[in-house]
């Protein structure tokens, strides 16, 4: 019987069927080379074998294997279908994020495609001949050496010494570890007292008696009210605490207790979190069985890092950004995901436009793992899963030790500049508190969400602005290279020396972002050491990395920074933190704009006073009333949810409603436009009033192209698998019109 094997492609397209020659041994989850269209060779993955040979079209054989074991486990393989189902994508999207670049090489020969193929670096092991592992003999050796082969003597000493200290059942330690000299441990090999062999690098794991610290008696109860909750069978479950309460230290007992039994565990966090500091202190206690995956990583340690793992026994922390669910962790038994509500987690672009969050509760389900979401403010989403008895849910409302929260101040932006208490784009209050804190010896965090020195730049005679040329919107002004950016595309232009409007020369800029409060800072306290923290300070890791210990080392006296500053860092000396301008948090034409202001203004407070007692935090806003910079002051969590519940339960929004947001994008408007409305008619003719649009995005021109969305609002209840059914037959047709193959549609389902 002919077998065949319908294998996918990193490609966006389905899986296609090859024949299987005779005699090769194919099973599903492996890795593959194929020929693929005229003369491309690709690494495919072998998804189903059967017998059923394809209706049209020649078959190709699948030319030969790759690796010595399958990439992906059934469970993986259940996952990668979920999402391709969920987030409507193909599996061969899937398999782009999946796996590492290097894991997927195309060339356009078979003898370019095995030149591409990764190959893991290999090193030199020793280990004792088995001969000497009888004790009287390694002495007698020994004893003979030492007197006429003193550094023979030394090294072969010290391989038995590590090998018996590292209790690894082969005895072998990597070369690179020991102090010995190569050329003495050669002569022992020579004499046949050693072994070598070269091979790829193993990881020795330690033991598992991990020094843990001692929990607090909150902390104890909501560990035990987690275990309770998986006890009862729950997947998955919420740790709600606030900043410093010790989330981290639970996850690090939750860790231990899945290690020490075998498991492997996965701890996401936001990938600007994903920081020394956290990776060092998981480090202390978990020694080698920690590895960091993200993406300034190198390609090649990343697909080492992927290659190990689907090797290893298990027993291993992997902590890593989104990308990291898809790493083969042996017995997966925990995913922990810290700032659960943080973006970052979905994928926008490209295609699979994934949450991981999400994915990690489904694993939950597919994997037979737990799962644990930690936040301090959890997104309005989990908050109602955990309110509604679906998830777990432990609580911890007191920071550690003597730490107390931070005392806000809420400044009012309008009633300074009345008063002529308005300096540059501070108030007052905001300068005051900065000098105390200063002279104190203490350090400053201030907070502003747009990078760039201004927004845009005006002509104060006719108020021309300058925007970019492919996309609309208006151009960046960044005074350390002198130039106008655009944040979509990336053109850059220099500023005009006069209007090109009306030719007057007063082009100023307006607005402020980071780079100018930086140097408001720098003007105002002359002795202040000054740094700041975002996209264009941070141009590498190294970059990011000494600016962060600098600050810890509080070389650094003020930090200015974006959303960069809120996550994951732990300094103990800043006592004040400073929010300069609430407004445009709260302003954002963004359903979730009220959550997204609240979490982003509650976790830069909780940067302020961290260890000591008593940091402070200024909030400086025009609007000192709006309910939300209220909730923030109260550190009322739970109000703001409800009340933010309550406008998305009225205007049916998530958690009560599902989004899709697809987008349509042509150069030309007129070609969009007839699509546009197509695409919706065929749309609205399947769900009716639960679509909505065609409607112009805030920025409806990137790159040079139109671009346009529709959006599908689903009530929770309803069957979204239907829904998704039919959606995709929709695109389908629609995809396949002549009149539109040259739009670019996408679909965002569960946009953030
Ligand atoms: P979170 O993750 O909730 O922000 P962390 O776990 O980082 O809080 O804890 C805040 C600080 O308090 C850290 O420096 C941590 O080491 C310390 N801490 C918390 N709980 C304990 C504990 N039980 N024993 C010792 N130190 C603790
Ligand atoms: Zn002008
Ligand atoms: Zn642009």
């Amino acid at each position: 019987m002919p077998r065949y094997a319908d294998i996918v492609l990193p490609l966006a397209q389905p899986a296609y069927t090859f024949s299987v020659p005779e005699g090769m041994a194919l099973g599903a989850g492996e890795a593959v080379v194929v020929q693929f269209g005229v003369r491309k060779f690709y690494t495919g993955l072998v998804w189903r074998v059967h017998e059923t040979p394809p209706s049209s079209g020649r078959v190709k054989p699948v030319q030969r294997k790759l690796y010595d074991r399958p990439l992906l486990t059934p469970q993986r393989m259940a996952l990668w279908e979920w999402i391709a189902s969920y987030y409507l994508c193909t599996l061969g999207e899937v398999m782009r994020v999946a796996l590492p670049s290097l894991m997927k090489p195309s060339a356009a020969t078979e003898e370019a495609f095995c030149e591409e193929e990764f190959r893991p670096r290999t090193e030199c092991y020793v280990s004792l001949a088995p001969e000497l592992c009888d004790e009287e003999r390694l002495h007698e050796v020994c004893e003979r050496l030492e007197r006429r082969a003193p550094r023979q003597y030394e090294a072969l000493l010290e391989v038995a010494a590590a090998g018996d200290e590292r209790r690894i059942s082969t005895g072998e330690v990597a070369r690179r570890l020991l102090r010995a000299d190569y050329g003495a441990l050669q002569a022992l090999c020579r004499k046949g007292y050693l072994r070598s062999a070269e091979h790829e690098r193993t990881i020795e794991r330690g033991g598992s008696h991990f020094l843990l610290p001692e929990l607090t008696p909150p902390q104890q109860a909501a560990l035990g009210a987690l275990r309770a909750a998986y006890a009862a069978g729950k997947g998955a479950a919420l740790l709600h605490g606030i900043t410093g309460s010790g989330k981290t230290e639970i996850y690090i007992h939750l860790i231990a207790e899945t290690l020490a039994r075998g498991g492997g565990v996965l701890l996401l966090v936001p990938e600007i979190a994903l920081t020394a500091q956290l990776i060092s202190r998981l480090e202390r206690i978990f020694g080698s069985r920690v590895t960091a995956y993200h993406s300034k990583l190198t390609p090649r340690c990343r697909t080492e890092t992927y290659l190990r793992l689907n090797r290893s026994e298990g027993g291993e922390l992997v902590v890593g950004a989104r990308s990291a669910i898809f790493l083969p962790i042996h017995n997966l038994q925990l995913i922990v995901v810290d700032e659960e509500h943080d973006a970052s987690y979905k994928q926008t672009d490209p295609a699979p436009r994934y949450n991981a969050r999400d994915c990690a509760v489904v694993m939950a389900r597919l994997l037979g793992c737990r799962t644990l979401l930690g936040s301090a403010t959890p997104s309005l989403e989990t908050w109602l899963n955990a309110e509604g008895g679906k998830y777990g849910r432990a609580v911890l409302t007191e920071r550690y030790g003597a730490a107390r929260p931070p005392r806000i101040f809420v400044s009012d932006t309008l009633r300074a500049a009345r008063r002529g208490e308005r300096h540059a784009h501070f108030n007052k209050l905001l300068l005051d508190k900065m000098a105390e804190t200063l002279d104190r010896g203490e350090q400053v965090m201030l907070f502003q969400n747009r990078r760039g020195f201004s927004p845009y730049v005006e002509c104060t005679a006719c108020g021309w602005t300058a925007r970019c040329p492919h996309c609309n919107v208006t151009l960046t002004y960044h005074k350390a290279g002198g130039r106008l950016v655009c944040h979509y595309c990336g053109h850059t232009e220099p500023v005009p020396e006069r209007c090109p409007h009306c030719r007057v020369t007063d082009v100023v800029p307006m607005g402020f972002g980071t780079e100018k409060i930086e140097e408001e800072v720098r003007a105002i306290f002359p002795r202040a050491r000054v740094e700041r923290l975002d996209r264009d300070s941070v141009t590498s890791e190294r970059a990011f990395r000494q600016i962060v210990s600098a600050f810890e080392a509080r070389e650094t006296d003020i930090l200015v920074g974006t959303q960069m500053i809120t996550k994951g860092f732990d300094f103990a000396g800043v006592g004040l933190v400073g929010i300069l301008n609430a407004d445009n948090l709260l302003n954002n034409p963004d359903f979730r704009a009220a959550e997204r202001a609240f979490q982003l203004m509650t976790q830069v407070a909780g940067r302020a006073g961290r260890r000591d007692a008593g940091g402070e935090v200024v909030i400086q806003t025009a609007d000192p009333a709006h309910p939300v910079i209220r909730q923030v002051v109260e550190g009322d969590y739970e109000a703001m949810a409800r009340a933010q519940l309550a406008e998305r339960q009225a205007f049916f929004y998530p958690p009560y409603a599902r989004l899709t947001a697809l987008q349509l994008r042509h150069r030309d408007m007129e070609l969009l436009r007839r699509a546009v409305l197509h695409l919706a008619s065929a749309l609205r003719a399947r769900f009716g009033r639960r679509l909505l649009g065609p409607m112009t995005p805030p920025v409806d021109r990137i790159r040079g192209e139109y671009l346009v969305g529709l959006l599908l609002k689903i009530e929770s209840g309803a069957s979204s698998a239907r829904a998704r059914e039919l959606l995709s037959a929709e695109l389908k047709t629609f995809t396949e019109n002549p009149e539109y193959r040259t739009v670019a549609v996408t679909v965002n389902v569960d946009p953030q």
